[in-house]
């Protein structure tokens, strides 16, 4: 039991040495606050107090109190979970160039929207758009927020209140309940679907368009396989008919990968650049899937549907800010330099070779015990379902794994390991080289040497 009357006061506490370092990082008004609240909570419930409240202690608590309340919520973690897209984890980690390209920008003033040689007002929309052009051929392309915003803008622009022709099979779900069909209903557009889940052809399609409507959709069904009984035409033959009947057709790809998958020993993603050569007039895609950079939708493709994109009221709501489209100009140019592969850390993880995985984890188990066992990395970020990469893991098999994985996620900063039946695993393949001291360390001091 605490007596209350030897409480001290908000002054005499401020005055304390121990209240100076408080001071100086947060200022006097928010420990002043801090310092209220530890004082009311011990008068509220001196019961509850088991320690003396002395000067000391009071401003600990305070301190603590200050640091949980104040620590930023979004912070870096080292993901050595093996989903290389890991959507939780924020997706794609960014290249040197195209961080050093944000942070430039982020701290001065930009010709977001000026015309250097004018002397006055320019468009935002020019930049990254030369670059997308050049890389795959399309007329015209334009950057908004995400992909998820691009569909929505495309069918609003050039769909609202009208019919939209779309496969049953590719009314799918795509995670943080982004729903395909309810994203086409918000945009105006009326959904006609045609086929049965796993099957649609041509005749299908063409009697829908038949009926009259204002584009032909396919959606990238990125997440998840259809197999067995199952067919539909090939977008060649898709974007043919959708032109005898005059109506602009739209893939949305979801990754929009621009270097091919197949070459790593994945399944073959769908491309940009074939979409493109298959005639499709409007493609849309995310930044920071397969792209590997920040957060954006890209619409790209005929320049009147891209112009007629860009007035629509939503395309103003949607934008993209300065800091996307610096870091998507600089991941562009990788690929444009032929380095996209060596520079963008997903395709460095995804072209990693199991040898150079199976030397890193051996020598994190040099240092930290444990046992290097063959795994499998995935691609994740709701792409390439089902596939696999073959890698190296380190692996522990303790008691209380949960509990361990836990304490991982609680260092600084913390570390995303995981568990699956019954052990524990870190993957190198989706560990940065520059994390590897981090890891080490954290792994040493939460892996004691009983379990080693
Ligand atoms: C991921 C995905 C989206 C949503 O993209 P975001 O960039 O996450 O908004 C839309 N369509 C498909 C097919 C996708 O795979």
């Amino acid at each position: 039991m605490i007596d209350l009357r030897k409480l001290p006061s908000v002054d005499r506490l401020l005055l304390h040495a121990h209240a100076a370092p408080m001071l100086d990082c947060y200022g006097r008004s928010l420990v002043t606050t801090n310092i209220q609240n530890v004082l009311e909570s011990i008068r509220q419930n001196p019961q509850a107090e088991t320690f003396e409240p002395t000067e000391e202690a009071i401003l600990e608590r305070v301190k603590n109190q200050l640091i949980q309340a104040l620590t930023p919520t979004l912070t870096r973690v080292i993901n050595a979970s093996g989903v290389v897209l890991h959507t939780n984890l924020g997706r794609a980690p960014l290249s040197r160039s195209a961080q050093q390209a944000m942070s430039e920008i982020a701290g001065g003033y930009a010709t977001l929207e000026y015309d250097l040689e004018k002397g006055k007002r320019g468009s935002r929309s020019v930049h990254a758009s030369g670059l997308l052009r050049r890389l795959t051929g399309a007329e015209d392309a334009l950057v908004v927020n995400n992909n998820a915003a691009a569909v929505l803008l495309c069918l609003s622009a050039l769909a609202s209140r009208r019919a939209v022709v779309i496969s049953r099979s590719q009314l799918v779900e795509i995670g943080g309940g982004f729903r395909i069909p309810e994203v086409m209903k918000q945009s105006g557009a009326r959904l006609v679907e045609i086929g049965t889940t796993n099957r649609v052809n041509l005749g299908d399609y063409e009697s829908a368009l038949r009926d009259g409507a204002a584009l032909l959709m396919r959606a990238h069904t990125s997440n998840f396989k259809l197999v067995g009984f199952t067919s539909q035409p090939e977008l060649k033959e898709l974007t043919a008919l959708a032109h005898q009947y005059e109506v602009p057709m739209l893939d949305d790809l979801g990754s929009g990968a621009l270097l091919d998958t197949s070459r790593f020993g994945l399944a073959h993603e769908p491309m940009v650049q074939e979409s493109l050569a298959a005639g499709v007039d409007l493609v849309c895609f995310s930044g920071d899937k397969l792209l590997g950079g920040p957060q954006a939708g890209i619409i790209l493709g005929k320049a009147h549907l891209v112009a007629k994109i860009k007035r629509h009221p939503l395309a103003r709501a949607v934008r993209a800010d300065k800091l996307c489209l610096a870091g998507l100009e600089a991941t562009l140019l990788h690929y444009l330099k032929g380095e996209a592969e060596k520079e963008i850390p997903i395709w460095r993880m995804i072209s990693a070779s199991a040898n150079d995985l199976k030397e890193r984890a051996t020598r994190w188990q040099q240092q930290v015990g444990g046992e290097v066992v063959e795994e499998h990395s995935t691609v994740g970020g709701g792409s390439l379902p089902e596939e696999t990469l073959p890698t190296f893991a380190l692996s522990f098999n303790i008691p209380g794994l949960e509990q361990m994985a836990a304490r991982l996620r609680q260092s600084t900063p913390p570390l995303i390991a995981r568990v699956q039946g019954g052990r524990l695993y870190l993957d190198p393949r989706t560990v940065l080289p520059e994390e590897d001291e981090d890891l080490v360390r954290i792994l040493r001091t939460h892996i004691t040497g009983a379990h080693r």
